[in-house]
């Protein structure tokens, strides 16, 4: 077994806030393999966006830490690309505008980018739209226009935080075909935070399901079976939903594992 292309390991968030300390993640550790597609689940408030942001190098853990490629995470890195829930579009700028933005701040030259996000706009299906800016766009055209720009910075490694929570059903679960499609096409290693057991169903080979704050990691459940067609229309969908939901409700009610430090 090769290194893995993300380690958090041992990593815990102490926020220092207003009223007195809050614990927001407590001993995290997981290992996401090159190519690998991991999905987090886990009750809100959890420390599931502050896992990514310590993985994206936008913030250093109070203790522990992150590795890329075996390398400790200090700051932005060029190939690990972040999209978050509202999606970070800029509404002033048009679509191959936003898709460039992740270039820019890398300090790519223009005549680069150019080239970059003209590329990353078809991948998407927006090559029609590269002029249009985001109040033009549909709500799923928004996500793949998210979705683009992490393409332009050849991502090796992408995360995601939530990032189908605004669509309807319907719109979602296209949009969630679209992330397994480009997932198995372009090869990178994908975490992908959920608080839907459903989506982390449907898109995780492994699901990482973690406790309420402080957040640690509580069962990790393999789910290979998610490379197979019409994987939402399978027995062992719905089964390995309904294991989770019930999974998750032990966790919540502090069955699992009860009388380890919750408080520490
Ligand atoms: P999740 O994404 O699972 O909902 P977060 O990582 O956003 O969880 O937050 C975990 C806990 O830490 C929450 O209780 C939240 O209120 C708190 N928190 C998050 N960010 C900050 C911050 N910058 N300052 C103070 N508290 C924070
Ligand atoms: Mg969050």
């Amino acid at each position: 077994m090769g290194e893995p292309k993300l380690r958090l390991q041992g990593v815990s968030q102490v926020y220092e806030g207003a009223r007195g300390e809050t614990c927001a993640l407590e001993n995290m550790n997981i290992d996401v393999a090159s190519g690998e597609a991991i999905a987090i689940l886990g009750p809100s408030g959890c420390g599931k966006s502050t896992s990514l942001l310590v993985a994206a190098g936008l913030r250093m853990p109070t203790s522990g830490a992150a590795f890329v490629d075996g390398q400790p995470v200090e700051g932005p890195r060029l190939n690990t690309a972040l999209i978050l829930q509202d999606f970070g579009l800029l509404p002033w700028k048009t679509a191959a505008e936003n898709a460039g933005l992740g270039l820019q701040v890398r300090r790519v030259p223009k005549r680069d980018r150019v080239a970059r996000v003209a590329d990353a706009l078809a991948k998407v299906g927006l090559a029609d739209f590269a002029n249009a800016y985001p109040a033009e766009l549909s709500g799923g055209m928004r996500q793949r226009l998210a979705m683009a720009r992490a393409l332009t910075c050849d991502a090796d490694l992408l995360l995601m935080d939530e990032p189908l929570s605004a669509l309807d059903a319907l719109l979602r679960e296209e949009m969630q075909d679209m992330l397994k499609r480009t997932w198995r096409e372009q090869g990178y290693a994908q975490v992908l935070v959920t608080h839907s057991i459903e989506e982390a169903v449907y898109l995780g080979q492994r699901i990482v399901v973690m406790s309420p704050r402080p957040g640690r990691v509580t069962h990790v459940v393999d789910n290979f079976e998610m490379l197979r067609e019409d994987w939402r229309d399978d027995a062992l969908f719905f089964d390995r939903c309904r294991a989770l939901r019930e999974m998750l409700r032990c966790v919540a009610s502090g069955q699992s594992e009860r009388g380890e430090a919750r408080h520490a």
